[in-house]
């Protein structure tokens, strides 16, 4: 068989040839409805990866990107991957110092960035010395005024190249991408991805027990191009064919996000379960309901029962739970509905879509006790998960075996706690590091978060360990009541009667404002439990 490289390149050209005329719109800041085609953005990047080469790059440096999911930013995907450098997405929320350390050990020479970024790359600027200068991905009507050197406008870039470019023959194990973990404990790690990862990657994701992705869907990733590649979605659609929308700064907002949905036909969206409590809410305000989506894909975290059952019953809506991470590319498994198992009946097929779903091909999984023994897949064991396939990473950018997160025999550890049931169904009980451990038992803070969002009074919730004097230690829950509603610590425990085993039931209920978010919209424990450190259970 022939030894063709799999590359990025491969597939702008497909999607180039074969759904040249395919539409993609954009909400960006200077535009609130940008449209153009597949054809136009793979010329274009082409015309980038010209203008990068004039920058004086060489192979393999990277390029980062500090921007929202727009038309520009998929660009600069296949512009810079395509071309032989690397591609950096960067997350804006993260603090100034994770900026600067992810910045300098990543040796960006250049960064292309939104206009609303402007000011605060102006505040690194004098630690991020490495850094040669910035392109403001806008047009010269739009360009900022500047204290700084080397700044170019993006669409003078762009627009003084041809598409006439032949892309470089690249080796499919050289790097494609590079994104840092959020960093929750020390310093964020980088993982470098291949062209060949992210081109299985998203042959994987496309099947139709994964995402199911067609020439046929219109995908709105709510997911961020900056979070592990918007999980591949702009190599996954251009394979394939689809439409994109691109929903630029305003995808927090639930009220923006339904009518692009609506407007623009989206049959699949994907995004975090923060931003779907956004949508749903808005929906149930608004008394509207989604007629155009058909499926949902919802990772990054565990989605509540109660949110799968209502797109199902409100919107007819499918979710389909997938999990990963930033080292995985970030796809492991995707829960759809195995053969055999049409006959469940409804409320049996809801608890099954809990879980984080079965293993893709390309990922193998296996769960492990403390001495690394394997456990069976009978549901109820649970243990360390680890993984390993061509899209995981066999190690973190520069740190060469360091970090400890391989075992001997070669797997990733994940630092996820899960079970396995007889039909490959993964769920995550919890983060190795959040488990609480009660009488040497323990308890899952994932189930008991989700149960309690169940309740209409909770908008959000979460669930720590606190020292216990006779269990070492018990679950206290922590919510955010929804705006208006109200319940009483009383109420909130006994909702969980029937729902979990009765000795997980959380010893007592915190009420607070609103939870500390990590940059990627998940809820930061470790900050949880600084700000309960000196709390006490009641006698
Ligand atoms: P970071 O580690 O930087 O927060 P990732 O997006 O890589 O960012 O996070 C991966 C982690 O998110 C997983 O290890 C897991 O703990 C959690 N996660 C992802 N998807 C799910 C899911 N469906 N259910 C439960 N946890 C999930």
């Amino acid at each position: 068989m022939m030894d063709t490289p799999l590359s990025i390149s491969s597939i702008a050209e497909h999607v180039r040839k074969f759904h040249a005329g395919r539409e993609i719109m954009s909400v960006t800041v200077d535009n609130p409805a940008h449209r153009y085609t597949w054809g136009d953005c793979i010329d274009r990047s082409k015309q980038l990866a010209k203008a990068l080469a004039g920058l004086g790059l060489e192979r393999g440096d990277r390029v980062a990107t500090i921007a929202w999911n727009d038309y520009r930013h998929l660009e600069v995907y296949y512009g810079v991957s395509g071309g032989g450098y690397v591609c950096h997405t960067i997350n804006p929320r993260l603090f100034p110092e994770q900026l600067i350390f992810i910045i300098n050990h990543a040796d960006d020479r250049w960064l292309f960035v939104d206009v609303m970024f402007m000011p605060l790359i102006e505040k690194l600027a004098e630690h991020i010395k490495g850094v040669e200068g910035i392109v403001v991905m806008t047009d010269e009507a739009h360009m900022p005024e500047t204290a700084l050197d080397n700044v170019h406008c993006y669409e003078t870039l762009v627009g003084n190249e041809t598409p006439d470019y032949d892309w470089p023959d690249l080796d499919e194990n050289s790097a494609a991408a590079l994104c840092y973990t959020s960093g929750t404990t020390g310093d964020p790690k980088g993982v470098l991805y291949s062209h060949r990862s992210s081109v299985l990657h998203a042959f994987a994701s496309i099947a139709p027990d994964a995402l199911n992705l067609s020439s046929s869907d219109t995908i709105l990733p709510v997911v961020p191009l900056f979070h592990v590649n918007a999980w591949g979605i702009p190599y996954s659609a251009a394979m394939t064919g689809a439409k994109l929308v691109l929903p630029g700064p305003k995808m927090g907002d639930g009220e923006t996000l339904y009518k692009l949905l609506e407007a623009e036909e989206a049959s699949l969206a994907l995004g975090v379960p923060t931003v779907w409590l956004a949508l749903l809410q808005y929906c149930a305000t608004a008394g509207v309901t989604l007629d155009k989506l058909d499926r949902t894909v919802i990772g990054g975290a565990a989605v509540p029962r109660s949110m799968i059952e209502e797109f199902r019953d409100k919107h007819d809506v499918v979710v389909i739970q997938g999990w990963g991470m930033t080292e995985m590319s970030p796809l492991g498994t995707a829960n759809t509905l195995k053969a055999g198992l049409e006959s469940l009946s409804p409320d049996e097929k809801l608890d099954l879509a809990t879980k984080a779903g079965r293993g893709i091909y390309g990922c193998e999984l296996r769960i492990v006790d403390d001495e690394g023994k394997e456990l069976p897949w009978d549901g109820v064991a649970y243990g360390a998960l680890q993984v390993r396939g061509p899209w995981i990473c066999s190690d973190y950018f520069k740190l060469a075996g360091s970090a400890g997160s391989h075992t001997p025999d070669g797997w990733f550890d994940t630092g996820d706690v899960a079970t396995i049931d007889e039909n490959g169904y993964m769920a995550i009980t919890d983060r190795t590091k959040d488990v609480i451990k009660s009488g040497g038992e323990w308890i899952s803070s994932i189930e008991l978060e989700n149960t309690a969002v169940g309740h209409p009074a909770v908008a959000e919730a979460a669930v720590i360990g606190v020292a216990h004097p006779k269990w070492t230690e018990r679950p206290l829950l922590i919510i955010v009541k929804a705006e208006g509603a109200d319940i009483s610590k009383e109420e909130m425990l006994e909702y969980f009667d029937g729902k979990v085993a009765t000795w997980w039931i959380p010893n007592d209920v915190a009420f607070v404002d609103e939870l500390p978010h990590t940059a990627t919209g998940k809820i930061k424990k470790i900050e949880l439990r600084k700000q309960f450190a000196d709390y006490a259970f009641p006698e």
